[in-house]
């Protein structure tokens, strides 16, 4: 054989090469056999853009979920009865490779996000995604920042609806956050009313008109408050992460934490931009 390939369903219609092998320079003419792998069929021999292709749809309980292809030049005549068996057989062996493999990764999703808004979950944010941000900007040098967002009175919601109505606070909050979001940002609900964002390669003035937003488009979360005095809102604390400082990740972590605990104590419904580190935050942003 010239070539094999194996795909996958990667889903929405559309398969993905999960292996290949040898000579794949017709590859486009290949793609076109996504119809075989769709289809009833058993093991097929068709000619694709001056190759002799067998392929075979590659299933798991009888439901295609990706394909298998060999091929050779055209002029090496047609496959035999053995080879048409031997294609048939390994294509069902890979239907159980291929079911495992998007078990694994359904596993892998699951253990990264929040059931609920499907965000990422604190453990990918603060293990995975943010040791890998802060390692790309010390090498691009830009500053980023670090947004920790908390509703403000968000127990009176619960207390007052019910926790089904606390639920749907929640996901606006989440569905408001998504909206404000840009290309490169990282969200995620850390727990309860708590959500993070890191921005990526933002100044402290872009930060500060981000988080003002945040605070604007809040305003809308009213409509869920438990009563008119402690009325549902956010809390932003803001640490800007410049890698010239040499700062770690805890002790960025420790200035957002800060600056939430600094804006929830000088009476909630702003953000506050933390000091550069190794300075205590002041109550100087917000509104
Ligand atoms: P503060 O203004 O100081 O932030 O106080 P708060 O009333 O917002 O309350 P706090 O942030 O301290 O606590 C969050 C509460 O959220 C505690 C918990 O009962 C509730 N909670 C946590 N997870 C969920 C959830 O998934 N759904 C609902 N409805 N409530 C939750
Ligand atoms: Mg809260």
């Amino acid at each position: 054989a010239a070539g094999c390939r194996i795909y996958r369903d990667a889903g929405h219609g559309r398969f993905e090469i999960a292996a290949q092998y040898g000579s794949d320079s017709k590859s486009d003419a290949l793609d076109s056999l996504s119809q075989v792998f769709r289809q009833d069929s058993q093991v097929q021999e068709i000619s694709v853009g001056g190759w002799r292709v067998l392929a075979a749809a590659t299933r798991y309980h009888g439901e295609s979920n990706g394909g298998l292809c060999l091929w050779k030049t055209g002029d090496q005549g047609a496959w035999d009865a053995d080879h048409h068996l031997i294609v048939g057989d390994v294509a069902n062996q890979l239907g159980i490779a291929n079911q495992q493999v998007a078990n694994h990764e359904h596993i892998l999703t699951l253990s990264r996000t929040d059931g609920m808004t499907g965000l990422l979950n604190r453990r990918a944010f603060f293990e995975e995604e943010l040791p890998r941000r802060i390692g790309r900007l010390r090498h691009n040098g830009k500053t980023s920042a670090l947004f920790y967002v908390d509703m403000d009175n968000f127990k009176r919601v619960n207390d007052v609806h019910g926790h089904q109505a606390g639920d749907e606070a929640i996901l606006a909050l989440c569905e408001m956050l998504r909206k404000l979001s840009r290309p490169g940002d990282l969200m995620a609900r850390l727990g309860g009313d708590e959500f993070a964002i890191w921005l990526d390669g933002v100044s402290a003035e872009v930060a500060e008109q981000r988080a003002a937003a945040v605070i604007e488009a809040s305003a809308a979360l009213r409509r869920f408050s438990g009563d008119s005095e402690h009325p549902l809102g956010v809390s932003l604390g803001v640490a800007l992460y410049d890698p010239v400082t040499g700062e770690n990740l805890e002790e960025l972590l420790m200035r957002a934490d800060e600056a939430m605990y600094a804006i929830k104590n000088a009476g909630k419904g702003g953000y506050i931009l933390a000091q550069p580190p190794g300075r205590p935050p002041s109550p100087d942003g917000g509104s």
